[in-house]
């Protein structure tokens, strides 16, 4: 137990002796006395007191006094006192000494008893207010941690999302300008075999673009924003697709791919045709990334029909190196990897499992694992889905970018930092007839607007010195009319709804997302600088 420490201040040294005499036997306190209230002010101020016991009549400070200086001090406020006194019972005297901040009385002469009993008390209430205060401090303590993990919190999430802003953009600039510049190459003479390689090159960029959407989609989902877009979509044709990408994988592998299809499956399903593709593609790839022997099965059955429902399951089935069954639960949770060293062998996130699950769980649909280490493993997706009638389905009158009509007469400067990019929409501009000047930052941008009247501006959203949102501002600034009005489309790399809006809010007329589609940029550019030529005609 803590030993506490109790003050006497009494003017007559026979009173401070015998009390201290009194109290001598009490366990755990610490006793000291003085006969000058003065000195013993300044020995409270300076040690950490819990009980003073003051004589009322001194000749220095009389005790009220003395009680009124120990409150009026932050260091001595709390010090328990008892006021010692001789003079008289009466209730003024009593209420004096209490509205001074005395908590109780002795009276003289002193009863032992009474006296030793009382200080025990006393002693038991400062042992109970320290740990009271000491709780206290506790859970401000904790409280002050919590208010502090959760600012930390909110600045992890934030700086997440700047993550995650910043890394779509970075991966997605290069990916627009290979996908760019397949487009192109798919408009110039190739041969079979160079249609078919421009067929891989596409794959690989698409599944590129796959990869940081899986990113982006794990956060979307767990902030509760990912809706799943139905459409009418042909089970066969989804199957196709997937079927010409992992035969190509798994051959490369020395392994093989194989599509089984039930002869019952409805023709045409309402589906999330991308999600459903993302589902089944991450089960395949890693049937083909974890099998180094043998091959992988996708087979696709119709389990039910109920009227217009149709209940599918999809089954991915590998010869591969199997899951420990200790570790197939923990498979589905996002980095979660099924055996220490997987990574170092076979790479990957942990990720493509736990978007799996988090997609089947959105589509309303079940999924398991079923594998034994060595020998195999079997994923299984089952769902509804509404079955749609099926007719012809229409043929596709894709454009191509080169058959578009001219747009003479247009200039447009382009802002772009990255060369490939400014290249491929150079190119794309001038086979449309438009004259195009290039620029590779916002500043750069502002000094040509100075000089020649553009049509159009293209600008890219992150760019080095001076960003195209810095630079749209201060175009919209612009005193001059003929500047400040000219149309401007943002070019944005970021999927995130946050750095559009942050876009359409710096002055832009139109956001252009990358990879972007010829077809639709050209319509863009139309519209924009028809509508101009109205509002200057
Ligand atoms: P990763 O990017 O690591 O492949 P996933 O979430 O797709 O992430 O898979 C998580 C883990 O589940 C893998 O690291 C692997 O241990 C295990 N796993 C998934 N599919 C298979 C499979 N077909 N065969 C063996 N192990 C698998």
């Amino acid at each position: 137990m803590e030993k506490l420490k109790l003050v006497i201040v009494d003017d007559k040294e026979e009173n401070v002796l015998s009390l201290k005499a009194l109290l001598a036997d009490v366990d755990n306190l610490d006793i000291w006395g003085s006969t000058s209230p003065n000195e013993a002010l300044r020995y409270c101020w300076n040690q950490d007191i819990a009980i003073a016991l003051v004589d009322v009549q001194m000749p220095e400070i009389n005790g009220f006094e003395f009680v009124s200086l120990l409150q009026s001090n932050p260091k001595t406020w709390q010090i328990m006192v008892i006021m010692v006194t001789a003079i008289s019972k009466e209730d003024k005297f009593l209420l004096k000494g209490l509205h001074s901040g005395a908590i109780d009385y002795l009276y003289k002469p002193l009863n032992p008893d009474i006296t030793v009993a009382k200080v025990k008390s006393f002693m038991q209430q400062v042992y109970i207010q320290r740990e009271l205060k000491r709780k206290n401090e506790e859970l401000e303590r904790s409280h002050m941690e919590l208010v502090k993990a959760k600012k930390e919190a909110d600045l992890a999430r934030k700086s997440k999302e700047n993550f995650l802003a910043n890394m779509s953009h970075e991966i997605r600039t290069p990916i627009n300008g290979i996908t760019g510049i397949t487009t192109m190459l798919r408009n110039s003479p190739l041969n079979e075999e160079q249609s078919e390689w421009l067929d891989y090159l596409e794959n690989a960029s698409q599944q590129l673009l796959l990869i940081i959407n899986d990113i982006l989609d794990l956060s979307k989902i767990d902030s509760g924003k990912m809706r799943l877009d139905f459409a009418k979509t042909s089970l066969a044709g989804v199957i196709k697709e997937l079927t010409k990408l992992f035969t190509y994988k798994a051959e490369q592998k020395g392994i093989t791919f194989h599509a089984v299809n039930d002869d019952k499956l409805p023709k045409h399903i309402l589906a999330d045709s991308l999600r459903l593709t993302q589902i089944l593609s991450n089960l395949i790839s890693n049937g083909i990334k974890f099998t180094e022997e043998g091959s992988v099965t996708l087979e696709t059955k119709l389990l039910k029909r109920s009227k217009q429902r149709v209940h599918i399951q999809f089954s991915v089935k590998d010869t591969g190196i199997g899951i420990n069954s200790n570790a197939i639960d923990k498979i589905f949770h996002s980095f979660e990897q099924g055996e220490e060293g997987i990574t170092k062998r076979f790479g990957g996130t942990g990720l493509g499992l736990a978007i799996v699950k988090r997609l089947v769980n959105l589509h309303q649909g079940q999924i398991h694992a079923y594998s034994e280490l060595g020998m195999g493993s079997e994923f299984v997706f089952q769902c509804w889905f509404d079955e749609e009638a099926s007719e012809a389905a229409p043929k596709s009158d894709k454009k191509q970018y080169t058959d578009l009509p001219m747009l003479d007469g247009i200039r447009i400067l382009l802002a772009e930092d990255n060369e490939l990019n400014s290249f491929m929409v150079t190119h794309m501009l001038n086979t449309w007839g438009i004259t195009v000047d290039t620029v590779k930052n916002g500043k750069e941008a502002l000094d040509k607007v100075e000089n020649i009247s553009y049509s159009l501006i293209l600008m890219d959203a992150h760019m080095p010195v001076m960003s195209g949102f810095d630079a749209i501002r201060a175009i919209r600034n612009d005193q001059r009319e003929h500047i400040r009005n000219v149309p401007i489309i943002s070019i944005s790399a970021s999927v995130l709804q946050r750095e559009q809006q942050a876009a359409y809010a710096a002055g832009a007329d139109a956001v252009v997302g990358k990879p972007f589609d010829p077809v639709s940029l050209y319509q863009i550019i139309k519209t924009l600088t028809q509508a101009k030529d109205k509002t200057n005609s």
